[in-house]
């Protein structure tokens, strides 16, 4: 008996020593202790013992016993703290690793140029409206005095959704929105991309942006427009700048102009100038006084209120700011474009 109990604690000895983790440790004490461990099998033996032999017998086996478990809770405090060194080294952060370099994106020069127009008008004390675009063909051309049949409808050709959706065409259904549902005063513009039937070349895209204005209230007149624009105009272009108005029709509005503004490269004296091409003015919006039909289709009753709106073509006005030849670059996503815009 004695024999056999040396031998087991010898042996299991040996294991602990070997024993590297909490798993195998717990096969050790399995092993030993469990419903057949050695220890368990020893003690089972003790009944084929004489009566007189069973109560020293069973003494020796245990404190060996003891003996084991003592062993084994050493062992286990080792591996335990041998795992938690193990798991603070795996978790160390080296802080003298260089840092990984994120990279940071800019505004496209479209969206550049929209922030400076819409902040002039801001401080005009001009708020932003914003409409879908898909849009009713009864917003999109109803209401803006273009029926059915219309020529002006032809010079749009568009997207249709269905009979009676589309995507809109210009941003002046936004207008008509505004106006058919809130009361004059109303100083509002409407920054927003619309679709037209255009073939993609240079200066012409199927996807454009627009920025519109309306005004309407008491006693609105072409002065008022007059002094708006040409503010807009100093402060998008620089205070030297010119404008000039040039008869033009549209159906939403009547009278109705196009401006032009001095070239505010050359101020006219270069005749290869790129900008301006030499004529030393650069045709920036359409405008006019708001159709007293339209006012009337939307609910505001022109003898008491009148009105001035006006639209410019986002994209024409970026690609003559930075001088940008092809329009197709501001929509191809290229990065080695786009980089040239970081930090302005
Ligand atoms: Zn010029």
């Amino acid at each position: 008996m004695k024999e056999k109990l040396d031998n087991i604690i010898k042996n299991a000895q040996a294991e602990l020593s070997k024993a590297e983790n909490t798993k195998e440790l717990n096969d050790i004490r399995q092993q030993n202790l469990g419903k057949k461990g050695a220890f368990t099998e020893l003690l089972k033996s003790l009944g084929s013992l004489s009566p007189d032999e069973r109560p020293q017998a069973g003494k020796i086996i245990n404190e060996a016993r003891m003996m084991f478990e003592n062993m084994l809770t050493e062992q286990e405090k080792k591996i335990k703290s041998l795992e938690k060194q193990i798991k603070l080294s795996l978790e160390t952060i080296d802080v003298t690793l260089p840092g990984e370099k994120s990279s940071i994106g800019s505004a496209h020069p479209l969206s550049l140029v929209r922030d400076e127009i819409e902040n002039i008008f801001i401080a005009m004390g001009f708020e932003i409206a914003e409409g879908p675009e898909i849009e009713l063909d009864h917003f999109n051309f109803e209401l803006l005095n273009v029926p059915k049949g219309h020529p002006a409808r032809d010079m749009q050709d568009s997207f249709y959704v269905d009979e009676t959706r589309l995507l809109r065409t210009h941003t002046s259904p936004v207008q008509a929105r505004v106006m058919t549902t809130q009361k004059p005063p109303i100083r509002i513009i409407c920054p927003g991309r619309v679709y037209r039937f255009d073939e993609v070349d240079a200066t012409h895209s199927p996807v454009f942006h627009q920025c519109e204005g309306l005004v309407v209230d008491r006693g609105i007149n072409m002065a008022h427009l007059r002094g708006t624009i040409d503010v807009f105009a100093k402060r998008m272009y620089g205070s030297k700048v010119k404008t000039r108005f040039r008869p033009s029709f549209f159906p939403f509005t009547e009278p109705s102009a196009e401006v032009d503004v001095s070239c505010y490269l050359c101020g006219g004296e270069d005749k290869n100038c790129r900008v301006c091409k030499g004529s030393g003015w650069i045709e920036i919006l359409g405008c006019g006084m708001v159709n007293p039909n339209v006012l009337k289709m939307c609910g505001i009753d022109p003898d008491i209120y009148s009105g001035f709106a006006f639209g410019m073509g986002i994209d024409r006005i970026t690609t003559s700011r930075y001088t940008i030849s092809d329009l197709r670059t501001l929509f191809e996503n290229d990065m080695r474009f786009l980089k040239q815009f970081q930090g302005l």
